[in-house]
């Protein structure tokens, strides 16, 4: 059996949520608007002659994101267009960007490592296509109320190493675009679409420590002659499951001395397995080329300053400061949210339970109890519907102490003295970490919730 390194890109599509559509005035609202064809206009139907104008506002916040992505922002840059036929394509060419996009060259930190933002770009959506049986025939029905809609897509290198990475790096992404207020990023209607290029490299002739075969970055001239593109992903959970399909289907193809076909396929979530869909093309079949409808877009220094300023705070310095006030590692915090507002409801909880004196587990100092009970979904509300004051009282009920006299706590510290004569020792010696032991002991002998403040005292003042 050969040995293979995974190698994953993404490309992620999201909709920004303006009031108008990405080149016409028409209300960009697809998924509410009830009826189909209700917001479209000679410019999003493709009709001859329409002059498309871009959407000022949608051009400032791909940029916005591109910032919080830590992107460099090309200061000239224009609009292309993307020749494919589809029918829910009806000018025949999507606009899109091609060598200049708007931002580039950035990056996003993972567990894992991190990963490179090749480019932010900013393009419209298609319109939609609905297979559905109309007097006894099927049909194909074409809604354009998506048609033209702003569209961003955010595309890494290829230095992704695993599922659990490629669903981490969405979910972040996904919490970034959602805190910058830019996008919904609704998967379930489509809002927020995952394609991840996925391909395996035989490192066994490279390569012989096994530590080395992971998150080891790959040279541009050293990656696999294939790759296989899955498209339109509409879960983090199908996203890591369609990679593990993909990565088994492939190792079986290269184990046979052949090298699977550069194509995109699609993702069954119900039989759970990859299938075909096309053969894929290269740029070139496209025909890029600049839109001589849109001029070319400069960003003078008045125009880039003011979208800066428009740049929340970034997650970063919020991580920073929940760090240094509550003592709450990052790690544990940066799922717990994904929009500004619910960060800075966090942020209150967090606040008002830092100055609650409330009895905590030794090594869970402060605010970091309760993100532990919510991780473990031992806190179930939602902490983002109910008031500060009643997440604190359901956080207060579940590490509520039980009642209990200090004579009958005596009795449980004096057995676990006896018990224990080594962390007794210890602890008399210095060791202070002995005392969380013996707490727990005490805890454990009593089947009771007690303040560990309490206990703490009660022992050292029987102890020395
Ligand atoms: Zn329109």
């Amino acid at each position: 059996m050969n040995r293979y390194q995974v190698i994953i890109g993404m490309e992620v599509h999201a909709e920004l949520k303006t009031l108008s559509k990405m080149f016409c005035g028409c209300k960009n609202d697809p998924f509410h608007a009830g009826k189909p064809n209700i917001y479209t206009c000679p410019v999003c139907l493709g009709l001859p002659g329409a002059l498309p104008v871009a959407n000022k506002k949608a051009i400032e916040w791909t940029i916005r994101l591109g910032l919080a992505l830590g992107c460099k922002i090309n200061r000239f840059s224009k609009f292309d267009r993307k020749h494919y036929f589809y029918p829910d394509l009806p000018k025949g060419y999507q606009i899109s960007q091609y060598d200049l996009p708007f931002c580039h060259d950035g990056k996003m930190e993972t567990s894992f490592g991190p990963v490179g933002i090749t480019r932010v770009h900013l393009e419209e959506d298609t319109g939609k296509l609905i297979h559905q049986k109309v007097n006894g025939r099927n049909v194909s029905l074409i809604d354009f109320n998506r048609s033209s809609v702003p569209l961003v897509e955010i595309v890494t290198e290829p230095e992704i190493y695993s599922s659990a990475q490629a669903k981490e790096y969405a979910k972040k992404l996904r919490q970034i675009i959602r805190y910058l207020d830019v996008s919904d990023c609704d998967m379930e209607k489509g809002g927020m679409r995952l394609e991840a290029n996925i391909s395996l490299k035989n490192v066994k002739s490279q390569m012989t420590n096994d530590k080395s075969i992971t998150n080891n970055k790959i040279q541009k001239e050293e990656l696999p002659k294939y790759k296989v593109e899955l498209k339109n992903i509409n879960s983090f959970r199908f996203l890591e499951r369609g990679i593990e399909y993909e990565i088994e289907r492939q190792k079986e193809i290269l184990e046979k001395g052949l090298t699977p076909d550069q194509e995109t396929r699609g993702y069954n979530a119900e039989k759970n397995l990859t299938y075909t869909q096309r053969s894929k093309e290269e740029a070139a079949d496209y025909r890029y080329f600049p839109d001589p409808d849109l001029p070319p877009i400069r960003f003078d220094n008045n125009w880039m300053n003011e979208i800066k300023s428009s740049v929340p705070k970034l997650l970063e310095t919020v991580f920073a400061r929940w760090e240094k006030n509550f003592k709450i590692n990052k790690q544990s915090a940066e799922l717990l949210f994904e929009t500004a507002d619910e960060a800075k409801k966090l942020e209150e909880i967090f606040s008002s339970l830092s100055k609650q004196k409330l009895p905590v587990d030794p090594d869970l100092i402060g605010v970091n109890k309760f993100i532990n009970l919510v991780i473990h979904k031992k806190i179930t509300i939602d902490l983002f519907k109910q008031s500060v004051e009643e997440v604190i009282s359901v956080y207060k009920k579940s590490v509520a102490v039980d009642d209990i006299t200090d004579e009958d706590l005596k009795v449980f510290v004096e057995k676990v003295i006896r018990a224990q004569p080594q962390a007794v020792l210890d602890l008399k010696a210095g060791k202070v970490q002995s005392i969380n032991f013996l707490v727990g002991q005490v805890m454990r002998e009593a089947k009771k919730k007690i303040e560990f403040q309490r206990l703490e005292t009660l022992l050292l003042k029987m102890l020395l």
